[in-house]
């Protein structure tokens, strides 16, 4: 059964999350069209509330991508991740590609 989430989607996170940096996302141009509304986004959510699907990042917290286009091929930079280190991520399922996988449980 699933468990609840473990990582909180917060603005504080999607700014400290690096999967905008990540070679799985870099090549997507869903990705790309989402992160130039990205600070407009976080803006809304800062005053509204979350904005799940919107942000392409926090997939930890979050779950899988909405974009189709990501190259599962590239490594996961996740364990380079201040959220990944503060919230134990490595002791806990899926390990890595949460874009792909789901948010930890
Ligand atoms: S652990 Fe990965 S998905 Fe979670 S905030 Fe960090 S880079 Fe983003
Ligand atoms: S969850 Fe991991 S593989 Fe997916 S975009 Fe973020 S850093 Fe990259």
């Amino acid at each position: 059964m699933a468990g609840p989430r473990v990582v909180p989607f917060t603005p504080e996170v999607v700014r400290a999350c690096l999967c905008v940096r990540c070679p799985v996302q870099a090549r997507s141009r869903c990705v790309g069209g989402k992160v130039e509304k990205l600070e407009v986004v976080l803006g809304a959510m800062e005053r509204e509330g979350a904005a799940e699907g919107e942000v392409p990042k926090a997939y930890c917290s979050q779950g899988t991508a909405t974009c189709p286009d990501l190259d599962y091929n590239e490594p996961c930079i996740c364990p380079g991740c201040p959220i990944f280190s503060r919230y134990d991520l490595g002791g806990k399922m899926p390990a890595l590609y949460y874009c792909r996988k789901g948010g930890a449980k």
